[in-house]
C-alpha cells in the first residue's frame, strides 16, 4: 500500500526523483558507473554540482545579485555556529521562535554578545513575536522563518539595515519571497529539498570580511566560495538527489507552483481543524505554518481511536513532537493534496464514530 508520507524531516520527495536517484546508483548518465563509485573532481559530478548551485540560485531569483551557493555538511547545526563564527564580531541579535532558534542563540552566544529582540517561549513558541527593535550597533539579525517544531511561520520579515540571515530549512522553495531582502539563507536539504546529508546555503558575498578573528578553513564561507563547494569531498548522492528535486521544481512552474499547491493543502487541513470540534489547532492563526500543522485533540481520550484509523488509511509521520504533543502534519512540497484529503477523512471518521 502507497504511504501518505507526512513525516517532519527527512520527508517525503517526488516519486520522479526516486526513480531517477536510483537509475543513477546502477548507471549515471550511461557511464557505466555508479554516482556513488565516481570522483566528486569527475565532469560528471561538477557539472552536477554547478547545476545545483546555479538551479537553487535561479529558483530563488537571486542570479547575479552577489549571492553564491553552496551545498555544505554538518547539516543546518553546524550553520547555527557558521553563521556566527563568520559574521559576529561584537554583538548579534535574534528572534526567538522555538527549538531551532534556541538552539543557534547557544551557539552564537560562543563568538559574542547575543541580544534576544523578542522570544515566543511564554505561551510554548506557538506564535511568531511582531514588534521589536533591532540594535543599531548588531552585526546582523537572525531569524528562523518556519517553525518545525511548533508550527508557525513568518509572515513579515522586519526591514533592517543589518545584514538579514535566515535559517529556511522546513520552507525553502515553498513560497515566494523577495529572496535579496536576505544576506544569508540557509537550509537543511531533508525538509524541502533532498536527502538527509548536506545543507544550501546562498550568502551574499560582500558581507563576509568584516570579522577580526581567524577562522579554521571547514568554517569559513570563504574557503567555501573559492573552490566552488568543492573544498573538501561534497555529499555527492546528497547534492544529486537534491539537484534531481531542484529540477522537478523548475519542471513543475517554480517556486510560485510550489506555493499555490501548498496553500491549498494548507487551506483543506487547517478547515477541519477549525470545523471539527474534535481538534483544536495549536499554532495563532495568523502565524500558521503551511509547511508543519500541529494540531491536537480536544479530548485526549479518542486518541487511540484517531490513531487507529490514520494508520489505517495508510498515513506515514502524522504523531506530534514531544514538545508539543498532539499532531503534526508535514506538508512539503512534494506531498500531494490527496494525502492531505485522507487525514481530513480520518478526522471526519472519527466525529462520526464517536
Ligand atoms: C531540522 C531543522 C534544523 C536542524 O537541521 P539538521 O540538518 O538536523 O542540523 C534546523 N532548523 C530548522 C528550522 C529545522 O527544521
Amino acid at each position: 500500500m502507497k504511504k501518505h508520507n507526512f513525516s517532519a524531516g527527512p520527508c517525503i520527495l517526488p516519486q520522479e526523483v526516486f526513480k531517477e536517484a536510483s537509475q543513477a546508483i546502477l548507471d549515471f548518465n550511461g557511464s557505466g558507473l555508479s554516482i556513488l563509485e565516481i570522483s566528486h573532481r569527475s565532469s560528471d559530478f561538477v557539472s552536477v554540482m554547478e547545476e545545483a548551485r546555479n538551479l537553487a540560485l535561479e529558483l530563488l531569483d537571486l542570479q547575479d545579485k552577489g549571492y553564491k551557493a553552496l551545498f555544505l555538511q554538518g547539516g543546518a547545526s553546524t550553520q547555527f555556529l557558521m553563521t556566527a563564527y563568520n559574521l559576529l564580531e561584537k554583538k548579534a541579535a535574534y528572534l526567538n521562535t522555538g527549538t531551532w532558534s534556541t538552539k543557534a542563540i547557544k551557539e552564537a552566544k560562543l563568538f559574542g554578545e547575543v541580544v534576544e529582540v523578542a522570544s515566543s517561549k511564554d505561551k510554548n513558541f506557538s506564535y511568531i513575536p511582531k514588534s521589536f527593535s533591532i540594535p543599531n550597533d548588531a552585526d546582523y539579525f537572525h531569524c528562523t522563518s518556519n517553525n518545525t517544531i511548533f508550527g508557525t511561520q513568518i509572515k513579515e520579515f522586519p526591514s533592517t539595515s543589518k545584514p538579514l540571515v535566515c535559517d529556511m530549512s522546513s520552507d525553502i522553495f515553498s513560497r515566494e519571497l523577495d529572496f535579496s531582502k536576505f544576506d544569508l539563507i540557509y537550509a537543511g536539504a531533508q525538509k524541502n529539498m533532498g536527502p538527509a546529508g548536506t545543507t544550501l546555503v546562498v550568502i551574499k558575498e560582500n558581507i563576509l570580511g568584516k570579522v577580526t578573528r581567524d577562522i579554521p578553513s571547514m568554517m569559513s564561507y570563504a574557503t567555501h566560495i573559492g573552490k566552488d563547494s568543492m573544498f573538501n569531498t561534497p555529499a555527492v548522492y546528497a547534492v544529486y538527489v537534491s539537484l534531481l528535486t531542484l529540477r522537478w521544481i523548475k519542471a513543475k512552474g517554480g517556486i510560485k507552483a510550489m506555493e499555490e499547491l501548498n496553500n491549498k493543502k494548507a487551506e483543506l487541513l487547517y478547515a477541519e481543524i477549525d470545523r471539527n470540534p474534535l481538534f483544536k489547532g495549536f499554532a495563532a492563526k495568523e502565524d500558521r505554518s503551511p509547511m508543519n500543522a500541529t494540531f491536537n485533540l480536544s479530548d485526549e481520550s479518542h486518541k487511540e481511536t484517531f490513531d487507529k484509523l490514520w494508520k489505517e488509511a495508510g498515513v506515514n509521520g502524522l504523531n506530534g513532537h514531544r514538545s508539543v504533543g498532539g499532531y503534526r502534519a508535514s506538508m512539503y512540497n512534494a506531498l500531494p493534496i490527496e494525502s492531505v484529503q485522507v487525514v481530513v477523512d480520518a478526522m471526519q471518521e472519527l466525529e462520526r464514530k464517536i
